[in-house]
């Protein structure tokens, strides 16, 4: 008998392949996806725990889908992810209809736990202690996809003071180089062109004795496959990111053209109270570097507000390093209290009104350094990665190298192809052009 699983994915890329590596593991036990929760067997809830907002998220979601089993007795409910790993049991006993709860390292326990849900037991896995299984890339579970996710490495060991990671993915542990370079070719056989190399610190991957393989010599290896056309690598951290990876996108032609470089704050104190590990002069001194060697490099960021203790002054430094460095995009976010770490202890708070009105004041500035990027490209020519159909009928939509959505008037013979786009309009967010070849 066929059934079906719904997964509701939230947060990260790491999450988005989580969610693929348990979709492999069901298609192997002969479920099917399905998009809508009311004809699922099966639901899984991958959660994120980074900020408070994701969490509510999370538990209202799961609520409405404990609902479903009035109308479907048999319904099994799961949850996974950051949230699983961080509150482990206390969430079965919070949410009585939820069946199980699988932590971060515990993906390839989901058959296991299946067949004990069948004898009737309410599971919880969540132990960090051990490695994580990866899945076997799948046959036809790509097919259609132009871009992936390969995760090279788990866990981080900086534990800034703001963040739960470190408390729910575990220390740093990195994939064998040949691991990962066999997931992306047996991707790249399914008909992947581009790959997304996945860590919470990818700058700080290193596999072997003494100084093992760092992530340079990864690039390189993964550049010299045959058939991928772009590797992207997300997320880097300012104070690992060395001269060698630099010069990485000098040297590797499929390494696109951007670089997501989180900056947290642009006051010296707060980054130290963040225990960052680097200073705005240093960010600064890397983007020059980044520049320099590839003039047109995309840079994207991370940055927060309202972080304990952060003065008007302090929120002032955070918006002249903006303006200062024109940040491609920015992933701005209100400071919010993880259980656990170490900023939750400190103060003293910001309220939310004055937080939402930094935030405000920041998005507004980003919007218009994105928009007049986006006009200096209006009247060239970009080169664009077709990925599927865009929300616009009769529409494709593809990034370019540095990473920006560009839509244009095509028909799917193009999908997974590189073609040339004359770009003739933008918003902050998006560039429409007309396909020139
Ligand atoms: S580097 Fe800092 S922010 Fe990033 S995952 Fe590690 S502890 Fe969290």
């Amino acid at each position: 008998m066929v059934r079906h699983y719904f997964i509701a994915t939230m947060g990260c890329q790491m999450n988005e392949y989580d969610s693929d590596h348990v979709g492999q593991l069901l298609q192997h036990r002969d479920f099917l996806a399905t998009e809508d929760p009311k004809k699922a067997d099966l639901i899984i809830i991958n959660t994120c725990a980074v900020r408070a907002k994701p969490e509510q998220k999370a538990y209202s979601l799961l609520g409405r889908m404990i609902v479903l089993k009035k109308r479907n007795p048999s319904l099994i409910v799961g949850i996974m992810g950051c949230i699983a790993q961080q509150w482990g049991s206390i969430l079965l006993d919070r949410f009585p209809g939820l069946d199980f709860v699988l932590g971060t390292k515990e993906i390839g326990k989901l058959p296991e736990i299946l067949r004990r849900l069948e004898q009737g037991a309410k599971v919880f896995a969540a132990d960090l202690n051990r490695m994580s299984t990866f899945p076997a890339v799948r046959s036809g579970y790509f097919a259609g996809r132009v871009k992936s996710f390969v995760t090279i490495m788990e866990g981080c060991n900086n534990f800034c003071t703001y963040c739960i990671v470190p408390h729910v993915r575990g220390r740093e542990v990195s994939r064998p180089p040949e691991e990962i370079l066999n997931e992306t070719t047996a991707l790249v056989a399914q008909g992947v062109k581009e790959v997304t190399l996945l860590g919470q610190n990818v700058n700080s991957y290193r596999y072997g004795r003494g100084h093992g393989d760092g992530f340079p010599s990864l690039l390189r290896r993964a550049n010299a496959l045959d058939g991928l056309l772009r590797i992207r690598f997300t997320t880097s951290h300012p104070k690992d990111l060395s001269d060698e990876l630099i010069q990485c996108f000098g040297e590797l032609e499929k390494l696109c053209s951007h670089v997501h470089l989180p900056f947290q704050a642009g006051s010296n104190r707060i980054l130290k109270a963040m225990r960052r590990g680097y200073t705005r002069e240093h960010y600064i001194e890397l983007t020059e570097k980044l520049r320099n060697i590839r003039p047109d490099i995309a840079i994207t960021s991370d940055v927060m507000v309202g972080f304990p203790g952060e003065t008007e002054r302090d929120f002032e430094f955070t918006m002249d390093l903006v303006r200062r460095i024109e940040f491609d995009n920015l992933y701005s976010f209100k400071y919010s209290d993880r259980a656990g770490t170490r900023a939750e202890k400190m103060g003293p708070k910001i309220p939310e009104a004055e937080k939402a009105c930094r935030l405000d004041a920041l998005q507004s500035l980003q919007k218009a350094i994105s928009l007049n990027k986006n006009r200096l490209l209006v009247g060239s020519t970009v080169q664009v990665l077709v990925e599927g159909r865009s929300r616009r009928e009769n529409q494709m939509t593809g990034r370019t190298g540095t990473n920006k959505v560009a839509n244009f008037n095509c028909d799917m013979n193009v999908l997974g192809s590189i073609i040339n786009v004359a770009v003739k309009r933008c918003s902050p967010n998006s560039l429409w052009g007309e396909v020139l070849d």
